[in-house]
């Protein structure tokens, strides 16, 4: 008999999986290939030639190895709701386990299409405006790969997340990031900023509202000017929404596409991960028009054809309960607060994010009193001098822009974990106070 690992806690399993991610920084000789441009589109590739994994591993990897606390990756440590469990449970035995069809389980198209009627009254047609897709990273890299290449522009935020990044680089694309830049009402767009990105070549604007890292929910205003800037470009606007339903403080969500003229021109992406705590299903999806969709399917039809088949049917269930959705935004607000009054007793300068997992906090009174170069050095050194692992937001911005040297000294740390993991972390962070 093989000798295999012993089946054990998630937690083990993803420090196995973490610690073999962590390898490829050591393999040598590594083939010419798409990847050398997004690793060096997400910063991953150092001038020698070396590769690291993503930000989100390596620093998992290293609350593993530490036993630190993790506030980087943002994955909730409680499952989501049993019923939706028990649904998938019974998805399987009832023999939802053969490939589902192409465009996803039409009561998940269904229940997608519901959702956006009842929640923001776009009509979406679920026959051919839905595709159901592995995650909300899936339909990312499907939308940002069927619509733009090279000698076109992505306009993105930044920071952005890093599959953004890293799906204009392997489309070709030339990635245009504009700023969000902290205030007191948190990280708003500079609109000027964005006018003046736009360009003849501009293809895409890839938006991302409730915006990871910075926790940004974009105003109508903002987002005016988004649809403003796609209307004069003749561009399509890709909005990755998979934070719609974790706003706090009352901030509105609101889709691209309920701007006048804007549903047909947008694609819209969402995924089941944030809203029902179960990030390790993959379930996301994408409407707009038919002919966009369609030029997006046939991306993704071969990049995994399909997934999930007897997650998709719990997903639809879940999408019809309108009540689900909405306990998690009150206990998160929570637990921000909780993070947030931490944090600047310790000593950072926080910015209160509006939604998603996320809090920026600038540590450059910390950093300086220690004497370290920058966050990413405060982020590898955090595990010994407080026990608590975090991500430095430089990890969300292009080298050498002026949102790379203004957050510099900054660190995401997520929110998503139990009251009492963050009263622990809260009370480990007490040490960097000076
Ligand atoms: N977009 C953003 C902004 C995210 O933060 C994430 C991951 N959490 C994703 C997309 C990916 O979503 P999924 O896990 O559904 O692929
Ligand atoms: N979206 C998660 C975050 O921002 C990470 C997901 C991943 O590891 N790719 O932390």
């Amino acid at each position: 008999m093989t000798s295999r690992p012993g089946r054990t806690t998630w937690g083990v399993n993803t420090i196995e999986a973490h610690c073999r991610d962590a390898t490829l920084a050591t393999m040598t000789a590594l083939p010419r290939g798409a990847w050398q441009g997004v690793a060096r589109a997400t910063g991953l590739l150092s001038p020698d030639g070396e590769v690291a994994s993503t930000i989100f591993a390596e620093m998992s990897a290293l609350a593993a190895r530490t036993g630190a606390i993790n506030l980087g990756q943002g994955f909730p440590d409680a499952d989501g709701p049993e019923s939706i469990k028990a649904a998938a449970i019974r998805a399987i035995e009832d023999g939802h386990n053969q490939y589902p069809p192409g465009p996803g389980v039409p009561e998940l198209r269904h229940a997608v299409a519901d959702h956006q009627r009842r929640r923001y009254g776009l009509a979406v047609d679920p026959d051919t405006e839905v595709l159901i897709t592995t995650g909300a990273t899936e339909a990312l890299a499907a939308a940002v790969l069927a619509l733009a290449g090279p000698g076109d522009e992505v306009i993105t935020l930044e920071p952005f997340y890093d599959s953004h990044a890293a799906v204009i680089a392997l489309a070709g694309a030339t990635h245009v990031p504009v700023a969000l830049t902290p205030s007191a009402t948190g990280f708003r767009l500079d609109v000027d900023a964005l006018r003046a990105a736009a360009s003849e070549r501009t293809r895409i604007l890839l938006i991302n509202t409730p915006h990871n890292p910075t926790g940004a929910v974009l105003t109508r205003d903002e987002l005016e000017a988004v649809a403003a800037v796609a209307r004069e470009r003749d561009a399509i606007v890709v909005t990755d929404e998979v934070y719609e339903h974790l706003t706090f403080d009352g901030a509105a969500h609101v889709p691209l596409a309920t701007l006048p003229d804007m549903a047909e021109r947008t694609l819209t992406i969402s995924s089941s991960g944030k809203t029902f705590s179960l990030t390790g299903w993959k379930i996301g999806w994408v409407h707009g028009p038919s002919a966009l969709v369609t030029a997006v399917r046939t991306v993704k039809q071969f990049l995994t054809y399909v997934s999930g088949a007897p997650f998709q049917p719990a997903i639809a269930d879940a999408l019809y309960d309108d009540d689900a959705p909405r306990e998690l935004p009150e206990s998160l607000a929570e637990r921000r607060d909780l993070l947030c009054d931490g944090l600047r007793a310790a000593g950072f300068d926080v910015v209160v994010p509006q939604g998603t997992y996320f809090v920026v906090a600038d540590a450059t009174r910390i950093v300086e009193r220690l004497g370290l170069a920058d966050g990413a050095e405060l982020c590898r050194r955090l595990p010994e001098l407080a026990g608590v692992v975090a991500i430095p937001m430089t990890a969300f911005c292009r080298e050498g822009s002026p949102a790379h040297a203004r957050l510099r000294s900054s660190l995401r740390f997520t929110f998503v974990k139990q009251e009492q993991t963050l009263r622990d972390a809260v009370t480990r962070l007490a040490a960097l106070a000076g």
